[in-house]
């Protein structure tokens, strides 16, 4: 078959949520007479998908954004696109500072931007993505926006409030992903639990509609906020078995004050609460969890009252991110400030407990038969391929090294655990 008449190359930055749009506008062009490419030199049009979550994220989007003008400059491209959180947060501000920039595209007009910069037509509304490999575990964005107010966070200033999805749209574009071989679905959202409360419906009927429509044998959700983690949806992760009982619930800190500062609810009585009913009811589940350390007046008993928390509460998994002010938010002009050295004590100390507590809970598993979703071949010559189990999400967990056996990619299979380091498990 004759190839089209001009090419795309993507550099897709950020989130998994970001990603989803980069390959939605791959799809655009696709169906638009373009070939995508992976060499940004053979493009004819390029796109930064950007994030701008925090300063470093602004950062690696101006390094692409430059890398990509030079190619502009020198190569065959004659169309450079920015799109994502930086271009929508920015774009007023800064299109003289990047001439060889052709497009700025946000993160609701994207289609449109493109569809008529550059084919001079309204866009058609369309779920289809062009699939970043591999195709056996996708990501589904059931909302966009955010709803809360956390005092640090940017992302409802730039995507706005929390907008669902219908549940009509997201299960066809499940069963399409299913179609292409997708075995492990991941939901994701700003705040997943907030699903549907703008549109009269919820988390749990699309749930329910998801496993009665699709045949997804993996369904996993990601960013739960503590404040709506009910007692139904643990009730229906402990009744279905292919909903992953895995409870990923950025919490972001323990100290009431800090929480206060933080503008986030629920405080630390209820935090530990549902810590609680969570074990109680799914003493098996993967609990995750994210945590700021450095905010704005963070003192050392707000610090040991995160170390103890985190000595209670065990998570399975956990990540640190030092505070980042950022412009705009209301945690930007917070003082006092932390001291950066401290802060970065802070992170090794916490992620030092986190690293024993890791390989305790992953060394209690050997000799366990668990199920394990089959990602790659391995890259390492002493293992045959790589995996996850349901207690492990790609990219953020740990990962399964097995040794031996005949797989396909994306194939789901049960084996015995025979050995784990700190955040790694091992299997024949
Ligand atoms: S819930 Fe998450 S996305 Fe929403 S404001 Fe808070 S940190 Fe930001």
């Amino acid at each position: 078959m004759a190839g089209k008449a001009k090419t795309a190359a993507i550099q897709n930055l950020g989130c998994s949520k970001n990603q989803i749009d980069g390959e939605r506008i791959l799809a655009l062009l696709a169906d638009n007479e373009h070939d995508v490419v992976e060499d940004p030199a053979l493009a004819d049009v390029i796109i930064v998908n950007t994030c701008a979550f925090i300063k470093e994220a602004q950062e690696e989007a101006i390094d692409n954004i430059l890398e990509m003008a030079e190619i502009r400059k020198t190569g065959r491209c004659q169309t450079l696109i920015v799109s994502g959180c930086f271009s929508e947060r920015y774009r007023d501000k800064v299109t003289k500072e990047f001439p060889e920039v052709d497009i700025w595209a946000g993160v609701d007009d994207w289609a449109a931007v493109i569809s008529s910069a550059l084919f001079k037509k309204d866009p058609q509304e369309s779920f289809k993505r062009i699939l970043a490999e591999p195709t056996s575990t996708q990501y589904i964005k059931i909302a966009e926006g955010c709803s809360h107010k956390c005092s640090f966070c940017v992302i409802p200033s730039i995507r706005g409030k929390f907008k669902s999805r219908s549940v009509r749209d997201i299960i066809t574009e499940a069963q399409w992903l299913y179609e292409q071989g997708t075995r492990e679905l991941i939901l994701v959202a700003q705040d997943t639990t907030f699903y549907g409360r703008d549109i009269g419906t919820n988390l749990i009927h699309l749930l329910e509609s998801l496993l009665k429509q699709t045949n997804f044998p993996w369904i996993r959700m990601m960013y739960l906020h503590p404040q709506l983690v009910t007692d139904e949806l643990l009730n229906l992760v402990a009744s279905e078995p292919r909903i992953c009982p895995y409870f990923d619930i950025p919490l972001q800190h323990i100290s009431d004050t800090i929480l206060t500062g933080m503008n986030r609810r629920p405080l630390s009585k209820d935090i530990y609460g549902l810590i609680e009913r969570i074990k109680r009811k799914l003493p098996s589940a993967t609990l995750r969890s994210s945590f700021i350390i450095g905010f704005p007046g963070e003192s050392k008993d707000d610090f040991n009252r995160l170390k103890d928390f985190i000595e209670f509460a065990r998570f399975d998994k956990m990540g640190v991110f030092p505070f980042s002010p950022e412009e705009g938010t209301p945690a930007y002009d917070m003082r006092p400030k932390t001291r950066v050295d401290i802060v970065q004590k802070r992170c090794e100390e916490l992620m030092a407990i986190q690293q024993e507590i890791s390989r305790e809970i992953l060394e209690a598993k050997i000799g366990t038969q668990t199920q394990i979703i089959i990602d790659r071949i391995s890259d390492d010559p002493d293992f045959n391929y790589e995996g996850r189990t349901m207690g492990d999400a790609p990219e953020v967990d740990g990962r399964v090294f097995i040794q031996s056996g005949n797989f396909e990619i994306g194939q789901i299979t049960t084996a015995k655990i025979i050995g784990a380091s700190d955040y790694d498990m091992f299997c024949y």
